[in-house]
């Protein structure tokens, strides 16, 4: 439901051992930096951190860049708390998430891991030269294909395109024994199978899209056709078509499922062998019952089962450890029933987690207080949690490129009969603040005054507007009695305006005095001023910086921003509460009136929940495609041009600190250590090593 990702930078290092206690506090403090400031007694103390950090604070957050990704390190604030036990718990979850990663690479497409594979086995093994920018255009095509777990780009969904010849590749796979030929070989240079998800129904959303969720003759009726066949009576509906591949064999259309035995079997049997392992040494009798279910559902693929665990899983909250692990998220299926394989092994952050219970405390006031119109107000929100936790590991399609929050499960009844879990990811977020330059900020913001208060609120207001998307945003409004889910009734709109109407609860309340009195927020009126500029200014102008010149915007989150920001922009014209002004020769968007439009923020809310609640295809079609898809030309050139001298780039994505078990005689494990890999390079290939659990063809 989530997937706000990121793009700051900045590295620190720290693996955990040789940092005095002390140090490791002061860094998860940092990270919860907000949240003390907001404590009046707690400001001289924030302050003095602060500087002892800006001494000390030598972790190395930024490992390397290339093309448009940074790839950084986190460290695991906790650890060394936990038992051994727990531990134990921690390495067995994140190694049963690294077992099903080359699982991610075939479904993002079909020739993924042929590709992969030919590629590392050159990296490993070639003699030759390897100081040419032919080797290097290879090694960054390679790095590329690992940070987007294949061939086409994380965010943009665009086909890599190589930077080096067929007989350049030809050479490396001929002189190292390698082998990539055929369709596997041509893919790389020719126009095919150029978007990964295709959202544009003109060109096909099925056949458009070279993820491998239907075989390549499956078209969007034969999916449409099964899939309303397949009914889902009464209140608890499975999410149907989640564990899957649909195929077509000789005319008869049908679901290969992803299970012990099934498709993807041999990865499934090594994730169900650790989580096996985790199972006995679970930290209370519900993650016992919760993992026991989750096998049970990799061995049958049996989606009601996978509502069961879901259940205990959401309401499974005791513990200092939790984890998701799954097919999960179906934002890479242009249809929308296809789940992605991802993993994320967490520790709780007790002080962070304390002070957001204040805003899920609330829920119900924020609902009350809304735009909303009444009927569509939520009488009872159920089930409202949020924590932040800190990462431990991740793999699957949430490694190297990382959610900052997570808010499961997915199914709608699910979570409105049991509730969900919504967490944000601490130690993630900490280390893309600490990685980003203030350079950008200087070059987009109007004036001294707009850095002065970003400098001073812009990590706060990003937290809480994380934390009022997740906790208040997600949970808020109810659907009409009759309507379908937004999936069926909004279809390929759906995720943008979830996204958006989420957005818009964060913004509606950021400038709010209940946010101060609750204790979350340190100054209302410069909260929601550094919130709304930040947003206008992302949403209208820097956020291009991620696109090429005359794309349209794809991504949901992206669209999402824009539509806001250019529907306000319009709604609020006449009375120039935001205005285009050019200073220098260089554009701004400058707000005017900040409480107008905040009125405005609040009506577009209550517009963009009236469609949900409604289903109002046509009204959710013309916001996005008007305001959330096509880009203002000269805005982007010039965006372009006044980005170009920052070489920070655009994506970040992390490595994993390696847990490393010590064993005695008996091969017991005694103790668990955190180190920080090396390299993204030398992870990588310690993955493939280590991680090889499919062939190259499913
Ligand atoms: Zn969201």
């Amino acid at each position: 439901m989530i997937r706000s990702k990121l793009t700051g930078i900045k590295p620190t290092g720290g693996s955990k051992n040789n940092k005095p206690m002390k140090f490791k506090f002061i860094l998860s403090a940092i990270a919860l930096g907000i949240l003390l400031l907001s404590c009046t007694e707690s400001k001289k103390e924030t302050s003095d951190i602060i500087e002892i950090v800006e001494v000390e604070n030598k972790f190395n957050y930024l490992a390397e860049q290339f093309a448009d990704i940074k790839i950084l390190r986190y460290q695991v604030p906790g650890f060394d708390q936990l038992s051994l036990q727990q531990k134990k718990y921690v390495y067995y979850l994140t190694q049963a998430g690294l077992v099903g990663r080359d699982i991610i690479y075939d479904q993002n497409y079909r020739y993924n891991l042929t590709i992969r594979r030919a590629f590392e086995n050159v990296y490993q093994n070639y003699q030759g030269d390897r100081n040419n920018d032919d080797w290097k255009n290879f090694e960054t095509y390679l790095k590329r294909i690992w940070f987007a777990n294949g061939i086409h780009h994380h965010y943009s969904n665009d086909k890599f395109k190589p930077e080096f010849s067929q007989d350049y590749l030809n050479n490396l796979l001929s002189a190292t024994n390698s082998s990539l030929t055929g369709e596997a070989f041509d893919i790389i240079f020719n126009d095919a199978d150029a978007k990964k998800v295709n959202l544009n129904p003109e060109t096909g959303l099925v056949k458009g899209s070279a993820i491998n969720f239907y075989s390549p003759n499956v078209t969007v009726k034969d999916v449409d056709n099964y899939y309303s066949k397949i009914k889902v009576a009464g209140k608890t509906p499975i999410e149907k078509g989640l564990n899957s591949k649909l195929v077509k064999e000789n005319g008869i259309v049908k679901e290969k499922v992803w299970k012990s035995g099934g498709m993807y079997g041999a990865s499934i049997d090594k994730i169900i062998y650790w989580l096996g392992k985790a199972k006995e040494v679970t930290e209370n009798k519900e993650q016992t019952k919760g993992l026991g279910l989750l096998i049970k559902y990799y061995q049958t693929g049996d989606l009601k089962t996978w509502d069961e665990y879901n259940i205990v899983w959401a309401t499974s909250t005791t513990g200092d450890i939790d984890y998701i692990n799954g097919f999960i998220e179906v934002y890479s299926d242009p249809k929308g029933y296809k789940g992605t394989y991802e993993s994320v092994v967490q520790i709780k952050d007790f002080d962070m987690s304390a002070k957001m219970a204040a805003l899920a405390n609330n829920a119900q006031w924020f609902e009350d207080n809304s735009t909303l119109i009444e009927e569509h107000k939520k009488k009872n929100v159920v089930g409202v949690t949020y924590n932040t936790v800190n990462v431990a590991g991740e793999a699957g399609d949430s490694s190297p490129s990382t959610p900052i929050g997570i808010n499961l499960p997915n199914n709608n009844w699910i979570r409105e009969q049991h509730g969900s879990k919504s967490v944000s990811l601490g130690n993630i977020i900490e280390a893309y603040n600490n990685s980003s330059g203030s350079g950008r900020l200087a070059e987009f913001a109007y004036d001294d005054e707009e850095i002065e208060y970003e400098e001073k609120y812009g990590q706060t207001a990003d937290k809480l507007h994380t934390a009022l998307h997740e906790v208040i945003g997600h949970a808020s409004g109810q659907i009409n009695e009759g309507v379908g889910t937004p999936k069926e009734s909004l279809k390929n709109y759906a995720s943008t305006l979830e996204e958006a109407r989420a957005d818009l609860v964060g913004l509606y309340y950021l400038p709010d005095e209940k946010l101060v009195e609750i204790g979350i927020s340190p100054d209302a009126k410069g909260i929601g001023k550094v919130a709304f500029d930040g947003y206008i200014r992302n949403g209208l102008m820097v956020q291009l910086i991620r696109l090429n010149l005359g794309d349209d915007i794809e991504e949901a989150h992206m669209r999402n921003r824009q539509l806001v920001a250019a529907w306000a922009m319009e709604k609020g014209a006449n009375d120039k509460v935001i205005e285009k002004v050019t200073k220098d020769g260089k554009t701004y968007f400058v707000i005017n009136d900040y409480d107008q439009l905040r009125t405005l923020f609040g009506e577009l809310l209550r517009e963009i929940q009236r469609i949900k609640s409604e289903g109002d295809y046509e009204a959710g079609k013309a916001l996005v495609e008007n305001y959330g898809v096509k880009v203002d030309l000269d805005i982007h050139k010039e965006v372009l041009e006044r980005n170009s001298k920052f070489n920070s780039a655009p994506y970040g994505g992390f490595i994993n600190p390696v847990l490393v078990p010590s064993t005695n005689e008996d091969r017991e494990i005694i103790d668990i250590v955190v180190i920080q890999p090396e390299s993204f390079a030398i992870q990588m290939m310690e993955y493939a090593k280590q991680y090889t659990t499919l062939p190259n063809e499913n």
